[in-house]
């Protein structure tokens, strides 16, 4: 199968660094951890530009290629966008309040069609990735990333094995029909995001495919970062504040990252960018275990966790498996920036999305509500002064616009697996063949 179009990025101009032990590799781009044995730790990627420059000539997110570990560039329409909030900032009693807007909202040139960001760190992740390799890029996903993923790969004809439970299928839809490098394993009966990790792990295993990552692959954490990035350039300076909601955490520590590299690149002012980053009660163990000043997130039973999950409204949020106690993470990235995490009802956060919706005039989802119902918090106990900058990061927004301008096609299921279908031998008797190449 031939891939669409795909332009070399003159190589390498990036290298990888462990903020562990210091070890420094090559722009090996499927390299996803260190290979000294100690405790865990997220890879950080070192680039050679320490000044970005803006290249208009690249579209959407490749235009911020000097700071994505990338071999090549394609055609995608997004990026995030930023702009000074006017209506919600006067509500709230703050000067300068600004919106990282990731979605859909055309009057705003806000193009990411699946309507959330991550539609950032699905072009770079697969950016890294040379046209050459022949394996199939394998990811678990409940819904958003799976989404940003399925309709990229579908575009660029890149062979794509998407994992889920049978719950999210209606996640996976597309402005455009599917093309058949896209194959979708869905599990059944019962199972939830945490078995479509585990299955996905089993598959990725087996020859031909290749894992994506998740967190620890630099190339998701740095096209999430571009929202502060696009944030900085657009201000002229870093925000004081940043507001987030975490499933993961990934988009936190990406935060993070991107002030790091703001900081070296000294035009934006000295700041160390506040994190403040929120969850969906009752799905809240990252909040717990830092409100209690724990490096470890304190185990529950599986069944208390998924009994949560079903009452939280923001399933993005509900990562049972996030990087947080990991170096280089979300603990040590709050610790750094003198973080701070929340605790968000449904209620607060269905307010919130109506309160944006109502002020700012465009839809935004459960998980942004979640990020506003901080803000509000945040600014009702006086976390923020109303001369700071913020930043509020709308992680996905225009979904019911993109459902009003487009007829939406749907991904069907290739494969069914039930939970207890979980293992070694099943899965290469029934993946046996080339189901995910085409
Ligand atoms: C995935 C997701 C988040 C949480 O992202 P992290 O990986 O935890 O940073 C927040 N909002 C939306 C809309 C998402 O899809
Ligand atoms: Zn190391």
């Amino acid at each position: 199968m031939v891939q669409a179009a795909s332009f070399p990025i003159q190589q390498p101009h990036y290298s990888l660094r462990c903020p562990l032990c210091d070890s420094d590799y090559g722009a090996d781009p499927f390299q996803l951890s260190c290979q000294v044995p100690h405790a865990p730790a997220l890879l950080r990627a070192v680039y050679s530009t320490k000044t970005m420059t803006v290249n208009p000539r690249r579209p959407g997110v490749f235009q911020f290629s000097d700071w994505l570990p990338v071999a090549r560039w394609f055609g995608v329409t997004g990026k995030p966008i930023t702009y000074a909030s006017t209506a919600l900032a006067h509500y709230l009693g703050l000067d300068r309040l600004s919106i990282s807007f990731n979605g859909y909202w055309p009057e705003r040139e806000a193009y990411l069609l699946t309507g959330s960001f991550k539609e950032l760190e699905a072009p770079t992740v697969l950016a890294r990735i040379p046209e050459a390799d022949p394996r199939t890029l394998v990811l678990a996903s409940a819904g958003n990333t799976g989404r940003a993923f399925a309709t990229l790969c579908s575009t660029l004809k890149i062979p794509l094995c998407l994992v889920l439970p049978e719950t999210s299928l209606q996640a996976i839809w597309a402005t455009k029909p599917f093309h058949p490098c896209v194959q979708l394993i869905t599990v059944g009966a019962g199972g939830d995001y945490s078995d479509a990790i585990a299955l996905a792990n089993l598959i990725s295993q087996m020859d031909g495919y290749v894992p994506e990552g998740g967190a620890a692959n630099v190339a998701r954490r740095d096209g999430m970062g571009l929202t502060v990035v696009d944030a900085a350039l657009t201000l002229g300076h870093i925000p004081n504040h940043y507001f987030q909601a975490v499933g993961s955490g990934t988009g936190g520590v990406s935060a993070w990252e991107a002030n790091l590299r703001l900081l070296q690149d000294g035009r934006f002012g000295r700041q160390t960018m506040t994190l403040h980053l929120a969850q969906n009660a009752p799905f809240t163990p990252m909040v717990t275990a830092w409100q209690a000043g724990y490096r470890q997130i304190t185990p529950t039973t599986e069944a208390i966790a998924k009994a949560q999950i079903d009452h939280t409204a923001a399933k993005v949020l509900t990562n049972r498996n996030p990087a947080y106690s990991i170096t280089n993470g979300v603990y040590d990235a709050l610790s750094a920036t003198g973080g701070q995490m929340y605790s968000v009802t449904n209620q607060e956060a269905g307010q919130a999305q109506e309160l944006f919706e109502h002020l700012e005039g465009i839809d935004i989802s459960p998980a942004s509500g979640v990020a506003l119902g901080a803000l509000m918090q945040a600014v009702a106990t006086n976390k923020v002064s109303p001369d700071d900058a913020v930043l509020l990061n709308v992680t996905s927004g225009g979904i019911r616009r993109v459902q009003q301008d487009y007829a939406l096609h749907y991904l069907k299921s290739t494969l069914a697996f039930s939970p207890r279908d979980i293992q070694l031998d099943v899965v290469q008797r029934r993946l046996g063949g080339d189901l995910c190449k085409t």
